[in-house]
């Protein structure tokens, strides 16, 4: 996917993939200290909770930002994968107005190409969706 938005003229990189249980705990902890345990459950998961512990999501940057994430939603890299991600199996886990965490347009989780898809071309978001239609994709990963 990287690759292919170079190609297009999109430089993207990964900032953040896989976190263990006792660094998430880490982070939390220092959010928590930095911004008050409230602000920080809005957009941190407790270890245990996060995404990142399971290894296939990952925060994307792009240069032009200040080498952070705060702005990426305004980047030509967000527009490009907001059209493209699905094709390589990617979803955007927390769009604007989810009710878990805030709007994290650098937070791209793997979900295989088929659920990646048929998300994108029915404009829904991973977690409007049942375990159970979840659990339909998961039989043909394993297939
Ligand atoms: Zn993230």
């Amino acid at each position: 996917m990287l690759d292919r938005a170079k190609q297009n003229g999109i430089e993207i990189y990964v900032y953040s993939g896989y976190r263990p249980f006792e660094e998430q705990a880490a982070l939390k902890g220092q959010y928590a200290v930095t911004y008050g345990e409230g602000t920080a459950n809005q957009f941190s998961a407790d270890q245990g909770y996060s995404e990142h512990q399971l290894g296939t999501t990952v925060d994307l940057i792009t240069p032009g930002i200040g080498g952070t994430l705060q702005g990426f939603d305004g980047t030509e890299a967000y527009a490009w994968l907001k059209d493209n991600a699905h094709r390589y199996g990617f979803t955007l886990s927390y769009p604007k107005e989810n009710g878990y965490y805030i709007f994290e347009p650098w937070h791209w989780r793997f979900v295989g190409i088929g659920l990646a898809a048929d998300l994108y071309n029915s404009g829904r978001n991973f977690y409007d969706l049942e375990q159970r239609e979840i659990d339909e994709y998961l039989v043909d990963i394993f297939e």
